[in-house]
């Protein structure tokens, strides 16, 4: 069972961007990280190129330890975690264990 996917909004709770919240872009399951959308941001120097015209530094999100993020509840509006539950369909569906709200 996934704690975290993709389109989730997270924060994070350690390291250099810990209180830090945004959005999953994507999930690494097997390596167990994630990239989260303005999130441990490191400078990248680009050659001007036909996608980037000015060329120069841009930052860029990269991917960090699902460990150090945890689900933001939409009811809390904090980070939480996550508990497991069986749906009705028998699917398997992400609980808040604060509030009991279902995490899409
Ligand atoms: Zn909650």
């Amino acid at each position: 069972m996934a704690r975290i996917r993709k389109g989730d909004t997270v924060m994070v709770v350690s390291g250099k961007d810990k209180g830090k919240t945004g959005k999953v872009l994507r999930v690494w399951p097997e390596e167990a990280r994630a990239l989260v959308e303005r999130v441990n941001l490191l400078k990248h120097f680009e050659r001007r190129s036909q996608q980037n015209q000015a060329g120069g530094i841009v930052e860029r999100e990269s991917s960090l330890a699902l460990a150090k993020l945890l689900p933001v509840c939409p009811k809390c509006r904090k980070p939480v975690r996550v508990a497991s539950s069986e749906a009705a369909d028998g699917s398997k569906q992400r609980l808040c264990r604060k509030c009991n709200e279902v995490l899409a």
